[in-house]
């Protein structure tokens, strides 16, 4: 059984970057059959809100990456407590008093000798006295988790054999000096608890991972498999701007990205298989593969992924987008007509509304000085309503045999003329939901 699971940490709002990870997690479960956990990683009293978490729920909820069990880390202390007891039992777990000054300095001097910044363990040291006097000068210490100073190997499903080097890296701290545990340790008892077999995340995750391999193993349990996604870039391969990097699921919701098509890029992004629009998720699914993933850093583009957007507005049927139209103001039964002509033509589904009134109000029509004499004549051969899908084609057809117009100089100005717009949908399918055209005299 597969169980993957999505861990953002509520101290901001969803982002495409970790958007990703969400995406991949998700379409993993769902292509094993598997169980997808969203848990929310809220150690943090002082960066964790509810606000956030609140409205990460909403935005997997616009995307319809649904979940099948929802956990708080905040609700489990007692299990990380119980672990960390387990791990000091077993001596794997230390003490250490060094204020975040001495530790840097420690730092400097290693960097200046030309030697890693690696924690050097002077704790271990300490006698039991040492550690009372220290304790009454300085309050409790921090905990540290003793690594096995040895190379750790696992298989990524993503970057393929991985090897850190544990001797190179600081005994990571576990529990903070003011007492506060630490995701480090939570995220492993919680993923061992919960059955994670696969945990999906941003590569800079990758040396973490070394070090809780280790803690897994500590606790009695077997790690679950890793895959690191690469890291997204700019378009130019540089780090994600500011403004892309922070780009929240909101403003892109905001700037009209169909959930769909959100889904379907981050699904494609960095993999094997081009990005390719999709209107369901089974196909999406039924081709995902985690393998397809490279390690090279990822270039995302947020104009690309409005016009895989737009392909995917025009691409859906109406059951798609019947609710939302309902909600923006159309009957019922006014939408499948309405968006078997409108829809084709929109790059946003917020467009609609201005088509939609356009249809009901009337266009005041453009007409060019030198169209003013041709569109006042066609305008006294527009057929009788009701109108259908032939009308304009009977219209036109009869409007070029009497004035010997053709091609963009007899469609263009009529367009015009109807719509007062230069472009937008097929005519034929708009011109019968026209229910006012002013130059056939219904103003
Ligand atoms: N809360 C962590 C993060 O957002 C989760 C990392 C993980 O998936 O283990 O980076």
């Amino acid at each position: 059984m597969t169980v993957t699971r999505f861990a953002p940490s509520p101290t901001g709002y969803l982002h495409v970057g970790n958007l990703r990870t969400a995406v991949l997690n998700w379409l993993l479960a769902r292509k094993l059959d598997g169980t997808f956990i969203l848990r929310i990683d809220d150690t943090d009293p002082e960066r964790s809100r509810q606000e956030y978490a609140d409205q990460i729920r909403r935005d997997l909820e616009w995307l319809g990456l649904t979940w099948d069990r929802e956990e708080r880390q905040s609700d489990r202390f007692d299990r990380y407590h119980a672990a960390a007891d387990e791990l000091r039992a077993d001596g794997r777990l230390y003490e250490a008093f060094e204020t975040p000054l001495e530790l840097d300095l420690k730092r400097k001097k290693q960097l200046n000798a030309g030697r890693p910044p690696v924690y050097d363990r002077a704790a271990l040291e300490l006698s039991a006295a040492q550690k009372t006097a220290l304790r009454a000068e300085r309050g409790d210490g921090a905990w540290r988790f003793l690594l096995d100073r040895e190379a750790v190997h696992f298989d990524d499903l993503i970057r393929g054999p991985q090897r850190i080097d544990a001797a190179s890296l600081s005994d990571p701290v576990l529990i903070r000096a003011d007492g506060q545990l630490l995701y480090t340790l939570a995220s492993v008892v919680d993923d061992a608890e919960m059955g994670v077999t696969h945990v999906v995340r941003g590569a800079d995750h990758v040396t973490n991972s070394g070090a809780q391999v280790q803690i897994f193993r500590a606790l009695g349990s077997e790690p679950p498999m890793f895959a690191h996604n690469s890291l997204l870039t700019d378009v130019d391969g540089g780090a994600l701007s500011k403004r892309l990097g922070t780009l929240a699921l909101n403003d892109l919701r905001e700037i009209g990205i169909e959930p769909e098509a959100m889904v379907a890029y981050m699904a494609r992004l960095g993999a094997s298989l081009p990005v390719e629009v999709f209107t369901e998720r089974g196909p999406l699914i039924e081709s995902f593969d985690i393998e397809h993933f490279g390690m090279s850093p990822t270039k995302f583009d947020v104009e690309d992924l409005a016009l895989h957007s737009a392909k995917t507005l025009r691409a859906l049927p109406t059951a798609a987008v019947q609710d939302r139209l309902i909600g923006l103001g159309m009957p019922v039964d006014s939408v499948p007509e309405f968006w078997a002509a409108v829809g084709p033509n929109l790059d946003r589904l917020t467009d609609a509304v201005s088509w939609w009134s356009l249809c009901q109000e009337g266009a005041n029509p453009i007409v060019a000085d030198e169209d003013g004499d041709f569109v006042a004549q066609a305008a006294l051969m527009i057929p009788p309503r009701p109108w259908d899908k032939n009308t304009w084609i009977a219209w036109t057809a009869a409007v070029k045999d009497a004035t010997g117009r053709k091609g963009r100089g007899l469609f263009q100005p009529l367009r015009r003329a109807l719509t007062g717009m230069d472009r937008g949908p097929d005519m034929a399918l708009l011109m019968p939901l026209l229910k006012r055209v002013r130059i056939a005299g219904e103003a």
